[in-house]
């Protein structure tokens, strides 16, 4: 499986052809790195808390949302947020 680059997620590094890359070496220690990427890309509120429950017990959450706050990350569930939970956050902040 394989998405475009706005919707590759780092957890999805086996299940991906996304290369770690320098800017997000942390995603080896992703919570999410073994789970399956369409859940976190959530169509569902079930899934949607199936994910940011997988966040909740990740160790680079912090760093996860970061990356998805400053790459401005529109999609999916990033550092133990949802798109609505990061865009209100985003606001706070600017
Ligand atoms: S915070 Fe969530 S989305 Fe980010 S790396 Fe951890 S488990 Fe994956």
């Amino acid at each position: 499986m394989s998405y475009p680059v706005a919707k590759q997620h780092t957890g999805a590094i086996g299940l991906l052809s996304v290369p770690i890359t320098e800017e997000r070496p942390w995603v080896v220690f992703s919570a999410c790195r073994d789970k399956d990427a369409d859940l976190f890309f959530p169509e569902t509120a079930t899934q949607e808390r199936r994910a940011l429950a997988i966040c909740a017990t990740c160790p680079v959450q912090t760093e996860c949302l970061e990356y998805a706050l400053e790459a401005d990350v529109r999609y999916g569930v990033w550092g133990g947020m949802s798109e609505k939970q990061r865009r209100r956050l985003a606001r706070q902040i600017a």
